[in-house]
């Protein structure tokens, strides 16, 4: 494995790219993006914002301006903050509820609640979700495939139903974690890169219809037709495209308003308040891991590397201490109905047997570690 120069994200993961120098694609974009000169002029963004938006202001007040997706994260925090108060927007919140959300997550969707917004929960059938989790499990490797097509289908659906037309996104991940050139630069979400870049690893709905699952069962997570969009005129943008996305600030901003972060960081990650709303993370990431040699501590991490808050030496230390570390496993498997043995079987399938060997006590360990 070859490792980033700058950060800790190896070669093997899928969608990057290094330089000449052995740097890799999301340092090269973070340095732009924080340079004051010849890095991106935010202020030319900024106002390119403000204009799109006025167009979508609702000249009556009869109906909402915009649609804000909300997880409950700080992230989510921060947009509907800044459509409601800084930008004086009359956005509507949708959440796609978590198999697993967590007590936190609750908590902080009361305090989203309170900036003074309406908001819509999204449920599907419990029943139909266990299924994908588990499936999404066996054939991806990635319990959270339904958490992923819910999250970027459900608010294009909203917008449908209720003519919202406008789509307030967060950060665009592909210039806050790496991937192809073009993408970096986008400033819109739609359905050609919910299907590339919103996790649904190539299998779409219907790639998960079986003898349990029918295509009805599934008709909330299929995207609008090109004719609904077209009709309302949907338009999902990036707000990490035109303003500076700083997770941290996010954070710090949210807690003002009484935001809790976890009691303490999942297993496999570092940092106590990403990731509030989902238990199960910790497993999700070790998947991760197996298959790419790097978890979620590395993403973030790298994050703090980039905006010089951490050394490259200090990051390693915590990386090698904390990415892949699993939790909750007993807990999952009960959740989707499967042996603690039958999830080590089909954890299995997805090592990178290149890149990983089993110890002496039979655990996946990297042949060669960070460095
Ligand atoms: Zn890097």
């Amino acid at each position: 494995m070859k490792y980033c120069k700058r950060c800790l994200f190896p070669d093997t993961k899928p969608d990057i790219y290094f330089d000449e120098h052995g740097i890799c694609d999301a340092c090269r974009t973070a340095e732009k993006k924080n340079e004051a000169e010849e890095g991106i002029d935010w202020k030319r963004r900024a106002k390119e914002f403000e204009e799109i938006i006025e167009k979508y202001r609702s000249k009556d007040g009869k109906n909402y301006d915009c649609i804000v997706p909300v997880s409950g994260g700080k992230d989510s925090m921060w947009q509907t903050y800044c459509m409601k108060v800084i930008h004086k927007m009359n956005p509507l919140a949708v959440t796609f509820d978590q198999f697993d959300k967590t007590s936190v997550s609750e908590h902080n969707l009361e305090i989203l609640r309170k900036i003074g917004v309406d908001h819509i929960h999204f449920t599907l059938n419990p029943n139909i979700v266990k299924r994908l989790v588990k499936k999404g499990f066996e054939i991806v490797g990635d319990p959270y495939w339904v958490n992923h097509v819910g999250i970027f289908t459900i608010p294009a659906k909203i917008a449908v139903a209720f003519n919202v037309p406008l789509i307030i996104w967060g950060e665009n991940s592909q210039m806050e974690y790496g991937g192809p050139a073009a993408d970096r630069e986008r400033k819109v979400l739609d359905k050609r890169w919910r299907q590339e870049f919103g996790g649904m690893r190539g299998f779409r709905e219907e790639d998960m219809v079986d003898d349990e699952i029918s295509m009805s069962d599934l008709k909330s997570l299929v995207y609008p037709s090109d004719e609904d969009i077209q009709k309302v005129g949907v338009t999902g943008l990036f707000y990490g495209y035109y303003f500076k996305w700083d997770s941290q600030k996010n954070m710090e901003k949210a807690k003002e308003f009484g935001w809790k972060p976890l009691p303490r960081a999942w297993a496999g990650s570092w940092l106590d308040w990403e990731n509030c709303d989902m238990k199960f993370e910790g497993i999700r990431e070790h998947l991760k891991w197996i298959k790419y040699g790097y978890g979620r501590a590395t993403d973030q991490v790298n994050i703090f590397i980039r905006s010089g808050l951490l050394e490259r030496d200090e990051g390693l230390k915590i990386v090698k201490e904390r990415d892949g570390k699993l939790e909750y496993k007993k807990e999952f498997c009960d959740f989707i109905g499967i042996s603690e043995n039958e999830f080590d079987r089909i954890r299995d399938t997805f090592v990178n047997t290149d890149i990983f060997k089993r110890d002496g006590d039979g655990e996946w360990v990297l042949k060669q570690g960070p460095c």
